[in-house]
């Protein structure tokens, strides 16, 4: 049954009909008790009929023996050898030997109905019906076997019977053939019927019982091993019950661990994709999301934009305040840019301080300055992280896709050149890509090889430009013995320029060059230089005569963060015996404001004696509590202020401010990029103590140097107490 569900059904089959054991063994057991009960019927009616055969035939036997001795001489005249008689003949014979009643006598209370005798031929000699006497059946088996000795009987019923006290019916017969002899010889076969009835009637009861017996005990044991089966069913079935749930709780298990493995992954491919500390996609994830991007506007003939995002001196914040508030500040970063980018574009970290957007927008080259722009301003509010107040900027370089690039690499790598041009530029503003800028970039990387070199080469010099002061005693001293005309401007110090002259490229300007050295770090060794030079410089003058007060030189923020900075100035007064008083160095106002260990470099150099100036002052919005807090003596106010004089009266007033505020906080103030007598005037009347500028003096080389201050010492520039422009400008010319 099951075999022919598997076989004939698919296997969902086999699960839906599950094996039904009560049912098999019902029909199984049945079938089984059906065919034991008929073997069995079958058995009992074969063992009683030869039970009932032998018992009638054992009678037949004693029977003929009876016949045999009791009728034995009256048969003999019908045996007798050679005898030829036919059936009337016979039945005379028979007559006259009065057979018939001794045979009738004889079977009188027995059960024998007819009693028959044969001669060795077949013959009937004799029957207790008359009707037979001289019938031939010499083919009768039984009479054969008999004739052979052996007695044979044969079960038989008759519906109707001719017997020996008239006729009968439904009668059961035991014929038996048994041989006849005289004196030991078999001289013919006599056959008895024996009326079995009764017989078969008690052995049909008999059997009936047993039969009955039979079914019951195996119905019996049909219904016991029922039970049984029910119960193993009702076994099996809990079983499979259990299983099932077993199954079912496996399955959910598995599920869940499916479930548990699936996040497990996303997870994981999430952290492979995502800078962990800002949370944001990172450099691979931005790659093939740009890659898709780049593909899909192929297709569309769409435009792209891809926006390169590098914070502006981060590393000075970081190296500053620590790297915790360099990552809070990173998170918060990338919490505003996030903010602004749409949800159908990417912001990604790509590591550091720098992060990419890429805008898929219909016109991404009008959209991405927009965002650019956004960008930009979303960074110029102040953070406050860990207690400090910090501002940050950033510079983003735009790339466009087909334009500036097919690849996600050329279009990444355009975006990075645009962006270092933004911080070329001076930071805090975004730029377009040009393909000028990259071979600008190309140059750049010929240009710092060069750099490099340059120092060996003896390509780098220093040009000095004087300075020119009013000295304290001249404002009160009686007219001088060479002018009799009032205070004048005197030299009173030089600022150390650096200059290159590559034999590749020409005269590079300082602010190619040191922004490229300050990049690439070669500031520091290209700086320590400069200091050595400038001090022996000076040293030589002093020890040729010429009285210069002191020398400035400019110092890089890379300088100020390195540990052997204040190693470094030592050794450069201590090379050149120097007092430290001689040296000025002149730090960048927004160094100082960004680089907080730059304090503590400051505080051990002003330890040495060195005097300190601050440089390009009014560009850094220091606050004037920070001002305090600094070891400087000197403000130096930036050219674009001085250039603003006469023509912006907001620049007149800065420096006007910046000119009172020194002298509250006792610090001497110095302006640059003085060119005209205007300005020189101005200055003069608001209290500025010292004048740089191209009105008196070019950077120089050190030899022109030293003839123009020994010039300008020995007829100072005079000053009227009405100082006209025009005068100013005369002197300044003679100068
Ligand atoms: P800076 O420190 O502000 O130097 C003053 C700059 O103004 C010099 O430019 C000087 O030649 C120029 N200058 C002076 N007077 C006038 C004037 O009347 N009008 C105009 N238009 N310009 C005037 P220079 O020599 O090209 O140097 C540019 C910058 O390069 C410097 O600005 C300084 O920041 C940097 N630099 C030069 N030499 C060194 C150095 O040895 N070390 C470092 N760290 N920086 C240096
Ligand atoms: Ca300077
Ligand atoms: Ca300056």
């Amino acid at each position: 049954m099951g075999e022919a569900a598997i076989a004939s059904g698919p296997p969902s089959d086999k699960a839906a009909s599950p094996f039904r054991l009560t049912r098999y063994f019902s029909w199984v057991s049945l079938g089984l008790i059906a065919l034991a009960a008929l073997a069995l019927g079958y058995f009992a009616q074969s063992l009683t009929l030869k039970v009932v055969s032998h018992m009638a035939e054992r009678r037949n036997e004693a029977m003929t023996a009876v016949f045999t001795n009791v009728l034995g001489q009256d048969f003999a005249p019908i045996t007798a050898p050679g005898l030829q008689l036919n059936a009337e003949q016979l039945r005379v014979l028979a007559q006259s030997l009065g057979l018939h009643t001794k045979t009738a006598a004889l079977m009188q209370g027995s059960e024998i109905v007819k009693v028959k005798l044969y001669n060795r031929q077949g013959l009937t000699l004799y029957s207790s019906d008359p009707k037979q006497i001289g019938e031939l059946k010499d083919d009768n088996p039984g009479i054969q076997s008999a004739l052979r000795g052996a007695a044979q009987s044969m079960l038989t019923h008759r519906d109707k019977f001719d017997a020996f006290e008239g006729q009968r019916a439904d009668i059961d017969l035991l014929a038996s053939y048994l041989p006849f002899r005289r004196q030991g010889e078999i001289v013919g076969v006599i056959e008895l019927y024996q009326d079995v009835s009764g017989f078969v009637k008690r052995r049909d009861a008999l059997l009936r019982r047993l039969v009955l017996i039979g079914l019951g005990t195996l119905l019996l044991l049909y219904a016991l091993q029922l039970l049984l089966v029910r119960r193993a069913q009702g076994i099996i079935h809990c079983q499979e019950a259990r299983l099932q749930k077993a199954n079912s709780e496996l399955d959910r298990r598995v599920h869940e661990r499916t479930e548990e493995l699936a996040l497990a992954k996303a997870r994981l491919e999430h952290l492979a994709q995502h800078d962990p500390l800002t949370g944001l996609p990172n450099r691979l994830l931005y790659i093939d999301h740009l890659r898709r991007q780049i593909n899909r506007a192929e297709r569309n003939l769409e435009q792209l934009a891809v926006l390169y995002i590098d914070l502006d001196r981060f590393k000075e914040i970081n190296d500053t305040l620590g790297h915790p508030v360099g990552d809070e500040l990173l998170i918060e970063v990338g919490r505003r840019l996030s903010a602004i980018v749409r949800g159908s574009d990417i912001l990604a970290r790509l590591g550091g301080d720098e992060f990419a957007c890429v805008l898929s927008c219909g016109d991404a080259a009008l959209e991405a300055p927009l965002v650019a722009q956004k960008l930009i301003e979303a960074l110029l509010t102040p953070m406050n992280l860990h207690a400090n107040e910090l501002q940050i900027s950033a510079s983003i370089g735009i790339s466009l896709f087909p334009g500036d690039g097919r690849s996600a690499d050329e279009l990444s790598q355009a975006a990075d050149t645009a962006m270092y041009e933004a911080k070329r530029a001076g930071r805090n503003r975004y730029h377009f890509y040009q393909p000028e800028m990259t071979t600008s970039a190309q140059d750049r990387a010929a240009m710092e090889k060069l750099l490099r070199r340059s120092l060996q080469a003896g390509e780098l010099d220093l040009h000095f430009q004087m300075k020119m002061g009013i000295p304290a005693a001249d404002l009160f001293a009686e007219p001088a013995p060479y002018s009799g005309a009032g205070p004048a401007l005197r030299p009173c110090g030089a600022e150390a320029l650096a200059r290159w002259h590559s034999a590749e490229l020409g005269q590079v300007p300082p602010t190619r060059f040191i922004a490229l050295a300050e990049e690439s770090g070669f500031i520091n060794e290209l700086g320590a230089w400069v200091l050595n030079k400038a001090c022996k410089q000076l040293k030589a003058w002093r020890d040729a005569g010429l009285q210069v007060p002191h020398v400035s030189v400019n110092l890089s923020v890379r300088q100020l963060e390195r540990n052997d900075i204040v190693q470094v100035v030592s050794q450069a007064l201590a090379d050149a015996q120097l007092p430290a008083e001689c040296l000025e160095l002149e730090i960048t106002e927004s160094v100082i404001m960004h680089a907080e260990n730059a304090i503590q470099a400051l505080l051990a150099l002003n330890k040495l004696g060195v005097r300190l100036s601050v440089d390009d002052f009014g560009t850094g919005y220091s606050s004037l509590a920070y001002l305090k807090l600094l070891p400087i003596q000197t403000l130096k106010i930036d050219r674009s202020f001085v250039t603003g004089i006469g023509a912006h009266l907001g620049d007149e007033a800065i420096i006007q401010a910046v000119i009172g505020m020194a002298r509250s906080l006792g610090l001497r103030t110095v302006a640059e990029g003085v060119e005209t007598p205007e300005q020189l005037a101005f200055l003069l009347r608001q209290g500025c103590d010292q004048i740089q500028g191209y009105l008196f003096s070019y950077p120089r080389a050190a030899a022109e140097f030293a003839a123009e201050y020994a010039a300008l010492c020995a007829s100072p520039v005079l000053l009227q107490a009405e100082a006209e422009p025009s005068s100013l400008g005369a002197a300044a010319n003679r100068a």
